[in-house]
């Protein structure tokens, strides 16, 4: 006899959610580790504050009606949920030397070695957690890699909570999306696959499975988006992966009940092979997904399906009616239904509560972590008394009208323009047109020197924004204060040598934020931070309505900065899809579409620019490769929309005004159509990490217009050398002709000291200048 049959008599909670955000209502995690890393308070007081986070996540949970056992979460996390199982499993890189104590175990000091690096070392590399704006460590796996339990986190996180009064359902990312998340390790060899190492970690998470029953969990999470997304890995081994890892998993001695998870889209052709395996519940997105066919719902058995139906990844309030809908609809298939949220509600901030300065309507529309647990709860109502939750029902049906109809929401003026567009409005002249008449304006020389746009934020310049903010700064004082700091950073790039200026983006909090602000149809929040990677929070504005530009908002900055040089200032606003994909943005009408009101709206900002002077004008995109979709059928008509609606705000400008765009990462060769498709004439790129292996995709896709592959690592304190530099720009000007090469750094400088900036951007000028006489000689 096994425990195992006591425990399978607990069913799946018929409402929860599938996670929760960890940073704190008031960000106490990024205080409490933020604090730790500074050496300000050790060890113990740092697993206090993360107890007290945990715990008091589990009592409101059960206070918003997840009351019943294993409906809470246990979601927390020190840094990234893919660094827990990493940590769990013991796939530490053999490069970091021993991480493990003198227990075999993965400490916290191991732990955060690992996502932030040490002296010596590099951290574990980050990258987009499926088609957020949250990023997880990559763990790196190689044939060596020993698996074993190093931590025992999760386990002693339920037993606290137990003790304290609430059954949690621990969580950990599954063995297959683990594997098909990780690297091979450096000393990997060519071709290793980390997902051959399945038969070796399964025995692990089967340890761990026992531990959980032992300690009383009856349910356990384990999470699988790998599931849904196109993969390079043939399907049919992700599917024989798939149903060897849960007919392990569920053979284990001792276990609790299984559910796994499938968030961020439709399962598809893993959902029958899901169906096949012995594991207890499967959620499926059903908000981004549809309902499955009867057939395939029939092929569950007796599992319980948990219904992903309320978006766990933007905030808008759910419409229940429709949620209801689908809840009918799986119920006449299936023998166990469950409600849940698409994807765990890490991505959205807390509490709408804590929005006071927002417009009651407004915050009428809107769910963010808390009132999603609150839908979850009604929608579960339905399972048992559909009458008694009728009302909330109504209620968000009238709410969700009253959207619709409210001012602001659909305005005419706006609608007007974007129905009178023609292909022309996305249309510039020839190319070689521009270049001739830009070439008669500028007159640069061979390979002009750049940087992205923002110098370092300095305490003294965020401090003048949060007085301002206070009332303490009068805007005239704060606006002399910024005007003082822009003269500053001219001065420097006229004392440096640099050919095209920035006036640095002092005045500016955040480059979707700042936008939002000035521009009709967004509002931004107070308390609304969600987690990006680590500590690192970030909070998207809200973009609710039609976009409109009602007063010109860079102009008077860059006129001023431009009056303090002879040389090109360039005019610098954040491109359509970066401000649409750093936003939590309106559900009710086709992205496409909002990304053309704002391009519109950029437009005639450029429009203003060019009057004010301004002769080149950088229009940012980091976030074009962020947005594409997950499945490669969506692909295609994504990239229409995103690069029209740059080519929208773009194509106003004159034949003689330089356009350039600037996107932060390297794997260039992508989407590399999408990005010759925004037509700039300009395009800088990371490239410095890499060592400029973008230069091939360029230099094979035939790139023909200007370009400028990051020669500065700013993600890094490092100076980069002058030689150093030298060699990157030698390899570049070997595969781009160098009439198309600019030179500058990977990103915006603004997260850099001053000290460092300096010195490296004095070493690009330098480099510059060997590499410009170099090419003299050679034409000679
Ligand atoms: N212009 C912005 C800056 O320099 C660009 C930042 C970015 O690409 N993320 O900060
Ligand atoms: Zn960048």
């Amino acid at each position: 006899m096994t425990e195992q049959t006591s425990v399978q008599s607990t069913p799946f909670p018929s409402a929860s959610i599938l996670g929760y955000p960890r940073i704190g209502r008031r960000r106490e995690l990024k205080k409490a580790v933020e604090a730790y890393w500074a050496g300000k308070i050790d060890a113990a007081a740092l697993d206090t504050a993360a107890k007290e986070i945990q715990l008091g996540t589990a009592k409101r949970l059960q206070g918003l009606g997840l009351t019943e056992a294993a409906a809470v979460p246990g979601t927390f996390s020190f840094y990234d949920q893919v660094l827990d199982a990493a940590a769990h499993v013991g796939a530490v890189p053999a490069r970091f030397g021993n991480l493990l104590n003198a227990e075999g175990q993965l400490d916290i000091d191991g732990y955060f070695t690992l996502a932030r690096g040490n002296k010596e070392q590099q951290p574990l590399e980050m990258t987009k957690w499926f088609d957020t704006n949250y990023h997880y460590l990559v763990p790196e796996i190689g044939p060596e890699t020993n698996f074993a339990l190093t931590s025992n986190r999760i386990v002693e996180e339920f037993e606290y909570a137990l003790a304290n009064g609430v059954e949690t359902r621990p969580y950990i990312v599954g063995p297959v999306t683990v594997l098909l998340l990780s690297k091979a390790s450096d000393d990997a060899p060519a071709g290793f696959s980390p997902l051959s190492r399945l038969e070796d970690v399964l025995p692990v998470y089967t340890a761990l499975l026992e531990k959980l029953a032992a300690a009383g969990a009856s349910w356990v999470q384990l999470d699988e988006p790998a599931l849904v997304v196109d993969q390079d890995t043939p399907e049919q081994e992700i599917q024989a992966a798939v149903a060897r890892a849960y007919e392990v998993l569920t053979a284990a001695a001792t276990r609790p009940q299984l559910f796994v998870s499938t968030p961020y889209g439709a399962l598809n052709g893993q959902l029958g092979t899901l169906a096949a395996t012995n594991i207890d519940a499967l959620h499926i997105d059903v908000f981004k997904g549809e309902v499955p066919s009867a057939a395939a719902l029939a092929a569950l058995g007796a599992k319980t399906l948990v219904a992903g139906v309320v978006d766990g990844h933007n905030i808008w309030r759910n419409d229940l009616q429709a949620s209801a809908k689908k809840i009918a609809e799986l119920q006449k298939s299936v023998a166990k239904l469950a409600i849940s949220t698409s994807t765990s509600t890490q991505h959205v901030p807390h509490d709408v509560e804590e929005e006071v300065q927002l417009s009651e309507q407004l915050r009428s529309w809107l769910a963010f972590a808390d009132q999603k647990a609150v839908e979850v709860v009604t929608l579960a109502g339905l399972l048992t008394d559909a009458a008694a939750v009728q009302p909330a029902v109504d209620e968000a049906t009238r709410v969700i009208a009253s959207r619709a109809a409210a001012e602001g929401v659909k305005r005419a003026d706006v609608r007007a323009r974007t129905a009178a567009l023609t292909p022309a409005d996305f249309n510039r002249s020839e190319y070689a047109v521009r270049e001739a008449a830009q070439e008669e304006a500028l007159h640069l020389p061979p390979l002009p020197t750049t940087t992205i746009g923002s110098f370092p934020q300095t305490s003294e310049i965020r401090s003048a924004r949060a007085r301002n903010n206070k009332g303490d700064l009068t805007d005239e004082q704060y606006e002399q204060l910024m005007k003082d700091e822009i003269k500053r950073v001219v001065d420097l790039q006229e004392e440096l040598g640099y050919d095209v200026l920035v006036h640095g983006e002092p005045e500016r909090n955040d480059m979707v934020q700042y936008f939002a602000e000035n521009l009709e149809g967004f509002d931004v929040t107070v308390h609304g931070w969600v987690q990006s990677y680590g500590s690192r929070c970030t909070r998207p504005s809200i973009l609710w309505g039609d976009v409109t530009r009602s007063a010109p908002i860079t102009v008077k900055w860059a006129e001023y900065a431009q009056s303090l040089t002879n040389k090109p200032m360039k005019g610098m606003l954040t491109g359509p899809v970066t401000i649409l994909a750093w936003s939590f943005v309106r559900d009710d009408q086709p992205l496409g579409e909002t990304a053309n009101q704002v391009g519109l709206a950029l437009r005639d900002e450029i429009a203003d620019l060019e009057a004010a002077g301004i002769k080149i004008i950088q229009v940012d995109e980091p976030a074009l490769r962020e947005l594409l979709p997950l499945r490669k059928a969506d692909q295609s008509a994504y990239l229409d929309w995103s690069v029209n609606s740059f080519r929208l705000a773009t194509a106003g400008a004159a034949d003689a005004t330089q356009i350039h765009t600037h996107l932060c990462y390297s794997e260039f060769g992508v989407i590399i159509d999408a990005i010759d498709g925004l037509d700039a004439d300009v395009t800088s790129i990371e490239a410095a990490r890499s060592r400029m292996e973008v230069v091939h995709d360029l230099e094979s896709h035939g790139f023909g217009r200007g370009v400028g592959p990051g020669v500065y690592d700013i993600h890094s304190p490092r100076v980069p050398g002058e030689q150093e530099v030298t060699e990157l720009l030698s390899t570049a000007v070997k595969h781009v002709p160098s009439r198309q090469l600019w030179v500058n750094p990977d990103c915006g400088l603004k997260t850099r000291g001053y000290a460092e900036t300096e010195a490296s951007l004095r070493n690009l000028v330098t480099a510059t200048k060997t590499v410009r006489a170099e090419l003299l000689e050679a034409a000679k």
